[in-house]
């Protein structure tokens, strides 16, 4: 089992909470399918992602951006995720912030990204995700293909890739 540190710099109240609720949510996630790695908000041992936000990414993207460094077997020596500033979504009153659990997704996916998956797949790890308004910011939700997150899931593959690495 290897620990790692996941790093929360300067992030505002939102996007720290959003990104907790995406450790503990792949924490569960990865226990469940024998993925011998956990993620540990705060902590200070193993490998470390570091997460801030990055005023270069747009804030109607549904994406981070990831750098990570890895070892010959594909393992995460250290990664840093920039997330974007502040995400929008357009509901039928007009723009507002997006909700935690759209925030949750964005972390999570650049999660799995430093964790190993370079390439996109689906569920989680969609290229692309449309941002669904709920009645309120609480019920927002990406959609990609015909599955909407949160709640956050891992498709096969991405079990199997994370399986293959943390083992
Ligand atoms: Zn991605």
């Amino acid at each position: 089992m290897t620990n790692v540190s996941v790093t929360l710099s300067g992030l505002d109240a939102d996007w720290a909470k959003a990104c907790r609720n995406a450790v503990t949510r792949l924490n569960f996630l990865f226990k469940q399918n024998g993925i011998a790695v956990v993620l540990s908000a705060g902590g200070s041992k193993g490998p470390t992602i570091t997460v801030s936000t990055d005023p270069g990414i747009k804030g109607d993207a549904v994406h981070g951006r990831t750098s990570a460094e890895s070892d010959g077997a594909n393992r995460l020596i250290q990664a840093k995720v920039g997330l974007p500033e502040k995400v929008t979504i357009n509901t039928p009153q007009g723009v507002r912030k997006a909700g935690t659990g759209i925030l949750e997704i964005i972390a999570a996916h650049e999660f799995v990204h430093a964790l190993g998956q370079a390439e996109h797949s689906s569920h989680l790890m969609a290229q692309t995700f449309y941002k669904e308004p709920g009645d309120n910011a609480a019920g927002d939700k990406l959609k990609a293909g015909g599955v909407k997150l949160p709640p956050l899931l891992l498709a096969p593959d991405t079990v199997d890739t994370l399986k293959g690495i943390w083992s």
